[in-house]
């Protein structure tokens, strides 16, 4: 892969990551099996698609699926692909399940067995934000990867981010060899205040850095939105799904290297293909349909969450927090009727703690990237019960 040095410049003529298929596998919801393990056979059928169209990135984590993720990489992909075929990106998580530097140091030698990659193309500080920022600077997690693209063993260093504008700001600004950033964005969370998906690019943009993005399609959500949502693509296009109008809204934006889509079956990849093959920035009538349904999106009641799990590892009542909040989503969206509802709540929190078995330790709220107010949004879930 071209190493371009000083990243993207302002006139995008030039950026890392430019020629990249403009879709990224993520390797975070792989499909499952029966036993909870992952899907390994489909996973290779998926990622044959994927590299058959153009496409090169895939991007997993050391925390993803317990080490799942990257195990299966190394299956489908490394063990079947000669190492030029592919872009592997990983990340090191220094605030979630490490207690010291050198375990959280050390994920990254655990991520190159586990994967057998060799080398990572993209490596990345995990999730960053306001309230673990400290675990890094702390570690000397910064040094570290840089040393690691001194030794070869990285060649485009970052970080995923789930922070503030202003925290990112300083970030670039402390760190400015930094090659690319990991941004959460969609066209839902676009004016978002938490999220601020806008500001944190533009934020990016001025510190002419370009970016892969996470959660296009938010989680999934985007693929199904609301009724009154898909009446408005629906009309606008009829043959193209609601996922493909978040997808493109993401990869038109400019300084993009990929967009990841985490998908989970062959289906998704299909239909992701279907429309990232030959990839057309969205038309100045298509970003009007879009901006259409963000006004709509305004007004929704949703509970914001994407359903990264990041609460649940520390409850220490083991409920359910991104499936209980999906449930009362669905009841805003699709007026359930109450037997069908609580048919899945049982099914949702069987063996698992309740909203009401919560204890207010406050664990999950310092954990959730979307700064949810987790312990009243779980009070208002309760009328399921
Ligand atoms: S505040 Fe409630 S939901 Fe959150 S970690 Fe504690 S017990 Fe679990
Ligand atoms: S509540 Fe927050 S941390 Fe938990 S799954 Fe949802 S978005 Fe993730």
């Amino acid at each position: 892969m071209k190493v371009i040095k000083g990243s993207w410049k302002g006139d995008m003529t030039d950026y890392l990551g430019k020629d990249i298929f403009k879709l990224g596998f993520g390797l975070m919801r792989l499909p499952k099996l029966e036993d909870g393990s992952i899907d390994v056979e489909q996973v290779k059928v998926m990622a044959d698609k994927f590299i058959a169209a153009g496409g090169k990135y895939f991007d997993s984590a050391y925390l993803y699926d317990g080490g799942g993720s990257e195990r299966a990489f190394k299956e489908a992909v490394v063990d079947r692909y000669p190492r030029d075929a592919y872009y592997i990106a990983t990340k090191l998580s220094a605030a979630i399940g490490v207690s010291d530097e050198e375990s959280a140091k050390n994920e990254f030698n655990i991520s190159l067995e586990r994967t057998g990659a060799g080398y990572f193309d993209f490596y990345l500080l995990h999730g960053i934000q306001n309230n673990n920022i400290s675990k890094y600077d702390e570690y000397g997690i910064w040094d570290y990867v840089k040393g690691l693209k001194e030794q070869g063993l990285v060649k485009h260093y970052g970080f995923s981010f789930h922070g503030t504008p202003e925290l990112l700001d300083e970030l670039l600004s402390k760190h400015p060899d930094v090659d690319f950033v990991q941004l959460q964005i969609n066209y839902a969370d676009w004016e978002d205040e938490r999220v601020a998906s806008r500001r944190c690019y533009e934020v990016v943009r001025k510190h002419n850095k370009p970016l892969t993005v996470m959660e296009p399609i938010k989680g999934g959500k985007l693929a199904n939105p609301a009724d009154m949502i898909k009446d408005v693509f629906q009309k606008a296009n009829p043959d193209a799904s609601c996922a493909s109008w978040a997808v493109r809204f993401v990869a038109s934006l400019d300084g993009i290297i990929t967009v990841l889509s985490g998908m989970s079956n062959i289906e998704q990849m299909e239909d992701n293909l279907s429309y990232m093959k030959d990839f057309k920035p969205l038309s100045e009538d298509e970003r009007k349909v879009i901006e259409e349904v963000q006004r709509i999106l305004k007004d929704d009641k949703q509970i914001k969450c994407t359903a990264c799990h990041y609460c649940t590892e520390g409850c220490p009542m083991s409920i359910p927090i991104p499936e209980i909040f999906s449930l009362k989503n669905q009841q805003i969206l699709f007026s359930l009727s109450d037997e069908q509802l609580r048919r899945d709540y049982m099914f949702a929190t069987h063996n698992r703690g309740k909203a009401s078995d919560c204890i207010e330790c406050g664990q999950c709220e310092g954990a959730c990237p979307q700064h949810l107010t987790i312990i009243d949004l779980l009070k208002t879930c309760r009328s399921m019960e």
